[in-house]
């Protein structure tokens, strides 16, 4: 296998889709009338109707392509603290107490995932070995001491620097300037982890219907009707969990997220000593360029999935951004030169402006969304959390709930400025590269 994504035998969707293929099979029958319509089947969707339809609800998914075709089966499947904002620059934002109940929120969902996952059973091979993030420049790993000083004076935080001369035990590169170790977080397959949640929702007796776009949604007498394809529903309640591929469907919430793509490419099997001697006891790693790189081993050792937001004109097509992330591979592993590529995809993620994630309620509608590229964790626990909330649970709140979501001025969710700022970054980058 030749040493670039160009070849025709690379197969441009995810490797995880080898294990779990979408879900094929005839659409449930659609009622005329649910307790709630949810709109999405990834994690947030799912996590809702699981929770909503176990807590008595009657529940209807509608998933305008495959099911869970979106984000949440293309992942690199890392879960653990990820937000973007530093907790440093949090505090700046919204006082000390409130962004020490923030980041304890991720304690909670993190724990919440890990139960959630162990209670069910569900078979997604799921590692809890902690992630590393190793800095570019010294610089870098001199702010994320501080950052980690700061954290660990206000916050349980179980994580340690690791200084260059020590990096070879979490990750096989020359390139970074040592790193932070976080023992918590880990890392699923995204595809069989999804398949599990799914398995459990239609065990729940919830109707998921594929390949039916939710276009319209009306509210009126306290109650909301929805076109989905052929179909008109009422519904009590309405979740919207369209993230990345969220469209016109609701243009208030369409104008506060930039979907901005994500790629991961999968090498050809490796040996497993190789693989190992990279990514020692199966890490996740990640690293603090402007376009990140994530990467881990595939479930059975022989592999490297890596994954990155290629800069420039790459971002939409899958064969040349795979080129990009495989560069990008040998730089920080030149011995992989050589090695070809059996896969390279792509899936939207969602930012924000203010680089948060965000849940609430609009005109009635339910959203969680906006996860900026770190939702394998906080979708789960904010689906939950948006069913809990509609059947009146008690423990429904979350600090995350109804802040303020900002947009800007003229802007109508279409990012036309994302790939000049893409190729900033990546220029930024290639300094350090
Ligand atoms: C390549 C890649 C790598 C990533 N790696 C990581 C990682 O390692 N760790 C991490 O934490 N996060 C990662 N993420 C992000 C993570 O996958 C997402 O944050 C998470 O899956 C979001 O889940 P969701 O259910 O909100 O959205 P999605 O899973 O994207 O689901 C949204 C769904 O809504 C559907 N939809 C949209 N509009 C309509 C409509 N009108 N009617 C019906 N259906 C509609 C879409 O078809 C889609 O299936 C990655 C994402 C990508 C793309």
């Amino acid at each position: 296998m030749p040493a670039t994504a160009t070849t025709d035998d690379v197969k441009l969707e995810p490797f995880w889709w080898e294990a779990a293929p979408r879900p094929t099979g005839a659409a449930p029958d659609v009622p005329e009338r649910a307790d709630v319509a949810i709109v999405g089947s990834g994690y947030t969707g799912l996590s809702a109707a699981l929770t909503l339809a176990r807590g008595g609800a009657s529940v209807v998914v509608f998933e305008a392509g495959p099911i869970g075709q979106g984000a949440s089966s293309r992942n690199g499947g890392g879960y653990g603290h990820g937000l973007m904002v530093p907790f440093s620059e949090l505090t700046r934002r919204v006082g000390l107490e409130p962004a020490k109940a923030i980041f304890n929120e991720l304690s909670v969902s993190e724990k919440h995932l890990i139960d959630f996952v162990r209670d069910e059973g569900i078979e997604c091979h799921f590692v809890a070995r902690g992630r590393f993030t190793g800095a570019y420049a010294p610089a870098k790993y001199d702010s994320m001491a501080r950052e980690l000083e700061l954290q660990q004076k206000h916050l349980d935080v179980d994580a340690e620097m690791v200084p260059r001369a020590n990096q070879s035990s979490f990750v096989g590169t020359e390139l970074y300037h040592g790193g932070l170790w976080q023992r918590f977080g880990g890392h699923l397959h995204p595809a069989l982890y999804h398949q599990g949640l799914l398995d459990r929702v239609l065990d729940a007796g919830v109707a998921v219907v594929p390949e039916t776009r939710v276009t319209k949604i009306e509210r009126a007498g306290g109650e909301f009707t929805l076109t989905a394809g052929n179909h008109t529903i009422k519904a009590g309640n309405v979740v919207i969990a369209t993230n990345g591929y969220s469209g016109p469907v609701n243009g208030w919430l369409r104008r506060r997220l930039i979907p901005i793509q994500s790629q991961m490419i999968a090498t050809e099997p490796l040996d497993p000593a190789v693989v190992a001697r990279l990514l020692p006891e199966k890490r996740m790693v990640g690293d603090t360029y402007k376009l990140k790189h994530y990467y881990r081993a595939s479930p059975d050792g022989t592999r490297i999935l890596f994954g990155g937001r290629a800069g420039g004109e790459e971002i939409n097509d899958p064969k040349r951004s795979g080129i990009h992330l495989h560069r990008r591979l040998t730089r920080l592993f030149p011995e992989l030169a050589g090695v070809g590529l059996t896969h390279s995809w792509a899936g939207f993620v969602a930012f924000s402006f203010d680089y948060l994630p965000h849940m609430g309620v609009r005109d009635g509608i339910h959203y969680a969304m906006g996860y900026c590229g770190s939702g394998v964790m906080l979708s789960t626990y904010f689906g939950h959390k948006l069913g809990r909330r509609i059947l009146g649970a008690p423990d429904a709140g979350s600090p995350f709930e109804n802040r303020r979501f900002s947009t800007r001025p003229f802007y109508t969710g279409k990012p036309w400025f994302l790939s000049a700022v893409m190729a900033y970054y990546a220029w930024r980058d290639s300094r350090y590269l």
